[in-house]
């Protein structure tokens, strides 16, 4: 289901495209697909310039008029796909967490990581407006208990679609690579669940681990792009 929502459809449809050539010397297509560029999600040149650029240039990418010229892109989603998964929320949530996109701070270690994607319903309707609370462990497998280090909410935009900017969180015992995540459709009922990473040897060794949670993920520069779509069991 994963697999086959994210690589079908219109997104990739739009990666053989003319503006995919074009930005090809720019973006090897085998490194960093279109629609996981973090712009792909800010079709108008406005939003390039106010919302995108900032996260875009934090991972070393090129300049506004390059993403200019791309056209608005869908999600990759099919009517009837199920909902996305919960998980436990584990002991480390906080309520209250700040509201930010951006949960890197300076002097912060770790890889950067920009998570794009849609919240969706399972017949792929947008939900603009989703509250997406975030908290994670820092790149060395610590939780911030005291504070809000790497902990933030954001909303989904009237199209559905967010964005977050954060550092690879670090292993700890007993657990693979992971974000927690908590999404809630206005005045609906809270989807906690988790997201982790391809390719982590622990995956196999993590009894929470759930394929269907994994991101798609590319690396550009020393950062890391994730692309995942939330399915809220909504109509
Ligand atoms: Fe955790």
């Amino acid at each position: 289901m994963f697999g086959s929502r994210l690589e079908g459809g219109r997104v990739g449809a739009h990666a053989a495209g003319s503006e995919e050539i074009a930005m090809s010397d720019l973006y090897p297509s085998d490194l960093y697909p279109s629609d996981l560029l973090p712009s792909a999600l800010y079709p108008t040149r406005r939003r390039l310039v106010t919302t995108s650029l900032a996260a875009v240039t934090g991972l070393g990418l090129v300049s506004e008029h390059v993403f200019a010229e791309q056209l608005a892109p869908t999600p990759a989603c099919h009517g009837g796909d199920a909902a996305t998964i919960s998980q436990t929320e584990g002991p480390f949530f906080k309520p209250t967490s700040p509201e930010r996109f951006d949960l890197i701070e300076p002097g912060m270690a770790g890889q950067p990581l920009e998570v794009t994607g849609f919240v969706l319903t399972r017949s792929c309707k947008p939900v603009g407006g989703a509250l997406i609370d975030v908290w994670q462990a820092d790149a060395k497998g610590d939780y911030d208990n005291s504070g809000f280090r790497l902990r933030g909410h954001l909303f989904a935009d009237a199209e559905g679609r967010f964005r977050l900017r954060t550092i690879v969180p670090g292993n700890y015992p007993g657990r693979t690579r992971h974000i927690h995540i908590k999404v809630q459709p206005p005045g609906g009922s809270i989807l906690t669940t988790q997201l982790y990473f391809p390719g982590e040897a622990k995956n196999r060794k993590d009894e929470l681990f759930r394929r269907e949670l994994t991101m798609r993920t590319a690396k550009a520069q020393g950062a890391l792009a994730g692309r995942f779509d939330f399915v809220l069991d909504l109509g």
